[in-house]
């Protein structure tokens, strides 16, 4: 009898459809491959086969559990509020535990991404040979055809000469010299530490600009989405445990990255293996603040007296809501408010703004062509507002949303909200 706890974990959601097949009209993967393994209640249909002792962990069963983006658009549009997120991602767990991991992923888990130095050095020694690919435009440089493997043509940002990690001290005192109002500790995330540092020294002045301390601890690891989500838990409880070892001395923790925030706040959903676990990580879900929420629901800041830097006067912006941040933290309100209360800048909404840019983290490495079709329709909606600037809060999709928008010849800039203001 094969192991099947982490799929026993979850089988009361599994439970919870009624084969309804209404997600089958907001599943992005299914909208462009019409098959019945592409969408909620398929996949949740073999995951019961599975916990049943009906469904076998074949290489098939693999590739269709892992062809979901974890967009959660099937969860909130879902009548029995069946949670597949948690089915899926449960049962890539039941798949590492049962198959284990492949010789690539356990490396680029195990010994790259869970050792904060390696990865480092790893990203140090890519830098050295991205001089090697073509570039697009200004920072951007593309793949050739020799690493079609990868997604032919796909434009990727330039690695940063310094990494935030190098720059950032341990602590940040507020720039009035009064008592902090404040201190909270700044979890950087790998895209914001490793490619957009200017936007992580960005929201630390932001914070400090308005009387709030910041510390950044070192000892902080990658949050661990994208391990945790392609279901190596041991990796994922590993990252969990030095993330609130480092953070054990603040009460509040911000990042500027949606799927940070949701994956550090998540820790408590998917991954407690027993009450303990369960407790903490619940603990340290109530510490974290997404920048979105952080600046109105904490800060209190008052949209209207931002200041908008003057390269966006008379700018056109329009929001792109992350998967992470409008379904998994229910944040959609926070960021509107501040680009609508920005002097000098309009804003104009883009037609279903909440649909998943197609990245889906390691998705977009494996279906590159089924994220390129599903972002097409991002980019028509991009296209409609006729705005001059897509803004997002995730630097994830500000990857996916940039490659697209030069595959398509678009005029739009692609932006994190912060880099939008004083
Ligand atoms: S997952 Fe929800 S929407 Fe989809 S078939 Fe099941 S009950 Fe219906
Ligand atoms: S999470 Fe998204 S991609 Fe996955 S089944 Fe649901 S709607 Fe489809």
């Amino acid at each position: 009898m094969e192991d099947l706890k982490e799929l026993k974990k979850v089988e009361q959601y599994a439970d919870q459809c009624m084969k309804c097949g209404f997600c089958s009209f907001f599943c992005p993967v299914y909208q462009e491959e019409r098959v019945e393994t592409s969408v909620a209640r398929g996949k949740n249909y073999l995951a019961k086969l599975a916990i049943k002792g009906e469904q076998k962990f074949t290489d098939e069963l693999g590739e269709i559990i892992g062809k979901c983006l974890l967009c959660k658009r099937c969860v909130v549009n879902c009548p029995a509020k069946t949670q597949i997120d948690r089915v899926v991602v449960a049962a890539r767990a039941q798949m590492v535990k049962n198959k284990g991991l492949g010789f690539i992923k356990n490396f680029a888990f195990r010994k790259v991404m869970a050792n904060r130095k390696a990865f480092g050095n790893y990203v140090r020694l890519a830098k050295a040979f991205q001089w090697l690919l073509p570039k697009t435009e200004g920072k951007i440089r593309h793949l050739p055809d020799f690493l079609k493997a990868l997604g032919q043509g796909r434009n990727i940002p330039e690695i940063a000469k310094t990494f935030l990690r190098d720059m950032v001290k341990p602590v940040y005192k507020p720039q009035d010299g009064k008592a902090p109002k404040m201190r909270v500790g700044f979890f950087m995330g790998c895209a914001t530490d490793f490619v957009y540092p200017e936007l992580g020294l960005k929201f630390i002045d932001f914070m400090t600009k308005r009387g709030i301390e910041v510390v950044v601890p070192q000892e902080q690891s990658c949050c661990g989405a994208a391990i945790y989500f392609s279901g190596d838990f041991e990796t994922g409880r590993m990252l969990a445990e030095k993330n609130i070892e480092a953070f054990k001395d603040v009460d509040i923790i911000v990042t500027a990255c949606g799927t940070c925030s949701s994956t550090l706040k998540d820790y408590q959903k998917y991954l407690p293996d027993n009450p303990d676990q369960e407790k903490r990580y619940k603990e340290f879900e109530k510490k974290i603040k997404d920048s979105m929420e952080f600046i109105i629901d904490v800060m209190k800041v008052n949209p209207e007296e931002l200041k908008l830097k003057k390269e966006f006067e008379g700018k056109t912006a329009t929001w792109h809501d992350p998967c992470h941040l409008v379904r998994y933290q229910n944040i959609q309100a926070q960021p509107r408010a501040i680009l609508k209360g920005l002097k000098g800048l309009k804003y104009v909404e883009m037609p279903n703004a909440d649909l998943c840019c197609g990245m889906g983290g390691s998705f977009s490495v494996y279906h590159y062509d089924l994220t390129k079709k599903i972002a097409a329709k991002k980019m028509n909606g991009i296209k409609a507002t006729g705005a001059d600037i897509v803004v997002t809060a995730c630097p994830g999709c500000m990857i996916n949303l940039i490659d697209n928008v030069l595959q398509n010849k678009m005029p739009q800039k692609v932006y994190h909200l912060l880099e939008l203001v004083e």
